[in-house]
């Protein structure tokens, strides 16, 4: 197994990881609110998991990984009302298109997706458990509070001034500010809106609905602790804006409950600004995972553009930087074709390839520096394969393989309609009998053809082949 080292928000530090029962490693990453599409910020935390992710797996690490999904909450109660929907017939859809997403850009599913309208009695459970032990109260407004007063360990992960905290000072939205540290509700009593989209449940301590903080606590502690017989994560993932006060109070409510460390690491994404500023319908520069794919952007171009940047600085997507990614991108599956007819083993070029990206991506899953190595590989590999005449073996091919395929930035094989593909079989034949007739001003002819309609063709020792540039 190797030995990755992550950046551990709890200790500000970057330490070796080991998870507490090896191979295993247990991932939480919290998941989208499916009140409306995710946005391309969302995606950029989602695929800094992944990566995480592929690269314990790679380090011969098994991981499982939990994902929620937030199908109830203040944003998705309002959402669906004002839609005029119950609770699931509003975000049914946009779960679904999370998955659609998810795809597009080539992120390795979770082994479980939790919804949270899902886990219910798991999460009343939880709360007679803070209740039995002393640090959730029942409000005289009929809300269930967390007793920040009786967790003295409360702001240890966002480095809280505790003395901030309004002793007794409550607050029931599930989104506040770090400077409004109040008892937290853990349970919210049901009002008409609540009722009026079916969002409100029958609890011991009255009729109401989870906190959004509480939701990853129980979902999270209901599968290791069933799965695996474990109260603590290996590894707790989210974006930034997370830490405060959702990570800290998932923390306060699991540790307040099971007595025990709730996660070892904690790992945070930056944020995302898109063309100069945070994202926001209001400055018209909000994108959506499906505004890329409709616009034909290769998923291949959008995570090399992540990969780009290291997942704990915060970055700025741009036209500018797209494109630059998108041709990146254009030049690897060119170097690829070009491994796959004649690559050789290169060995000295796929040594170095190998040993400086596991140095990266150990070294707190530095992509940039891991992109920068395979991009030398090209460099040197090209340089290399202009000069040696004849290459045998496939090892160069393998490699690179392997190295672009963890980062999976190989671009999406365009489909070609059949139509197509029988007028280019028709025209190769046609080619090929000029070149057997000797007639080579019309061999080149059909090749201009075929490129007139952008399908680049090169002959091998196999037989003519084709693609669509
Ligand atoms: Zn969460």
């Amino acid at each position: 197994m190797g030995a990755p080292s992550l950046y551990n928000t709890l200790t500000r530090s970057v330490e070796p990881f080991q998870p507490l029962a090896p191979p295993r490693v247990t991932l939480y990453t919290c998941g989208p609110t499916v009140w409306n599409y995710a946005h391309i910020g969302n995606f950029r935390t989602f695929l800094f998991e992944d990566l995480l992710r592929r690269w314990l797996e790679h380090s011969g690490f098994d991981v499982f990984h939990i994902m929620n999904l937030t199908d109830v909450d203040d944003r998705v109660i309002k959402a669906a009302a004002a839609a005029g929907k119950r609770l699931t017939e509003h975000t049914e859809p946009f779960a679904q298109a999370f998955f659609e997403d998810r795809d597009y850009l080539r992120i390795k599913p979770a082994h479980v997706y939790p919804r949270a309208t899902q886990y219910i009695p798991q999460m009343i459970a939880l709360i007679e458990r803070l209740l039995e032990r002393g640090v959730a109260y029942k409000g005289d407004d009929g809300s269930v509070y967390f007793a920040l007063a009786k967790f003295p360990k409360y702001g240890r992960l966002s480095r809280l001034d505790t003395r901030q905290i309004k002793v007794g000072a409550r607050v029931a939205s599930d989104e506040y500010a770090k400077d409004d540290p109040s008892d937290f509700a853990l349970w919210k009593k049901a009002d008409a809106e609540d009722e009026s989209v079916g969002a409100a449940w029958d609890a011991p301590f009255g009729r109401g609905r989870p906190g959004w903080h509480l939701e990853c606590s129980a979902m999270s502690l209901d599968e290791i602790e069933r799965r695996f017989g474990a109260q603590t994560l290996d590894i707790h993932c989210g974006g930034i804006d997370l830490i405060f006060p959702h990570h800290e109070d998932e923390i306060a409510q699991s540790e307040g409950a099971t007595g025990q460390p709730f996660a070892r690491f904690w790992l945070h994404g930056e944020f995302l600004n898109v063309r100069g500023t945070k994202m926001s319908k209001r400055f018209g520069n909000f994108l959506t995972a499906r505004d890329l794919r409709e616009q034909g952007v290769d998923a291949a171009a959008v995570r090399l553009l992540f990969w780009q940047s290291h997942y704990r600085q915060p970055f700025d997507f741009n036209d500018e930087a797209l494109g630059g990614a998108t041709e990146g991108v254009r030049r690897l599956g060119e170097f690829h074709e070009r491994l796959k007819t004649s690559g050789g083993d290169l060995p000295e070029l796929v040594k170095k390839l190998e040993a400086e990206f596991t140095a990266a991506l150990d070294d707190d899953l530095d992509a940039p520096r891991a992109v920068a190595a395979l991009f030398e590989f090209v460099r040197a590999g090209n340089r290399e394969l202009d000069r040696v005449t004849s290459t045998k073996g496939t090892g160069a091919r393998a490699a690179f393989e392997r190295v672009a395929g963890l980062l999976d930035v190989l671009p999406t094989p365009k489909a070609v309609e059949p139509a197509l593909a029988g007028w280019v079989a028709e025209r190769l034949a046609a080619r090929s009998q000029a070149r057997k007739s000797k007639d080579f001003k019309a061999a080149d002819a059909i090749r201009a053809e075929l490129r007139g309609r952008g399908v680049e063709i090169e002959d091998t020792p196999q037989g003519t082949k084709w693609r669509v540039a």
